[in-house]
C-alpha cells in the first residue's frame, strides 16, 4: 500500500478538517512547541493559559519575563524549558520579520531557518511549515515509523525514506500535507497502536501485516 493510497482510504473515515483550524497561525507553532513529549490536551491548556495570560502574540512573548510565560504554560509540562523555547522563538521571529515573511521563504530555507531555533527539531519545524506556513511538508512523527511501515508504504522505518513516501502521497498540496499527518496520527493513536488492533481495522483487507507479507 502507497502513502498515497492510504491517505485515500483513512481521509473518509478520519475527518481531518478541523485539525487546528481554529488557530491563528502563531498559536499554531505555539502548539506545536508545547505539544512535545505531552498530550495534545496539555498543550491546549497551555495555549489557553498564554491567552488568558495576553501572551499569545510573538511580541508578548519577545517582552515577558521567562517566569511569567513559564507559569501560563505549567500544563505542558517541562514548562521552564518550553517558556525558554517560546522566548527564542519569538526572537526568533522579530529577526524574520514575522510568520510572514517566513512563509514567503522557499521551504528549504524555511526549514533551515526554524531548525536554527532552540527547542525546534525536524518534526516540530515540518509541523509549523505545515499547519502555520502553510506549506506543503511531510510530518515524520512517531506515528509514521509506526504506521507506514506496518502497511508496506515503506521498506524500512527510516526518516528519509518515509519522509520520500508521504511527500510523493503529498503531491505538493498543502491540505494534502495536513490531511496525511492528521489522519496517520489518528488512525496509530487508535487502531494501529503499539499492539495493532487489526481485527477492527478498516485497512485489514489490504495490509500486508495481516496478510502476512510483513512481521
Ligand atoms: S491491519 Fe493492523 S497493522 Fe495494518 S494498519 Fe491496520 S492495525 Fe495496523
Amino acid at each position: 500500500m502507497t502513502a498515497a493510497s492510504l491517505l485515500e482510504q483513512l481521509a473518509p473515515i478520519y475527518p481531518a478538517a478541523d485539525w487546528w483550524s481554529s488557530a491563528s497561525a502563531l498559536e499554531t507553532a505555539v502548539g506545536a512547541i508545547l505539544v512535545q513529549g505531552v498530550a495534545w490536551r496539555n498543550a491546549a491548556r497551555a495555549v489557553e493559559g498564554l491567552r488568558a495570560a495576553r501572551l499569545l502574540t510573538a511580541p508578548a512573548l519577545d517582552a515577558a519575563d521567562l517566569g511569567e510565560i513559564a507559569a501560563a504554560v505549567r500544563p505542558a509540562l517541562y514548562h521552564s524549558q518550553k517558556a525558554r523555547y517560546l522566548k527564542a522563538f519569538a526572537a526568533f521571529l522579530r529577526a524574520a520579520g514575522g510568520l510572514p515573511a517566513l512563509a514567503a521563504l522557499p521551504r528549504s530555507q524555511q526549514r533551515q531557518a526554524l531548525l536554527g531555533v532552540p527547542g525546534i527539531g525536524a518534526e516540530t519545524a515540518a509541523a509549523i511549515m505545515v499547519y502555520a506556513l502553510g506549506g506543503a511538508e511531510p510530518v515524520v512523527d512517531a506515528y509514521a515509523r509506526r504506521l507506514l511501515p506496518r502497511v508496506g508504504a515503506v521498506a524500512r522505518a527510516h526518516d528519509s525514506e518515509i519522509a520520500d513516501a508521504m511527500r510523493a502521497a503529498i503531491g505538493g498540496v498543502p491540505e494534502r500535507a495536513r490531511v496525511l499527518h492528521a489522519v496517520v496520527v489518528e488512525h496509530a493513536r487508535s487502531i494501529c497502536r503499539k499492539v495493532p488492533r487489526c481485527e477492527v481495522c478498516p485497512l485489514a483487507v489490504t495490509c500486508p501485516r495481516t496478510l502476512g507479507e510483513t512481521g
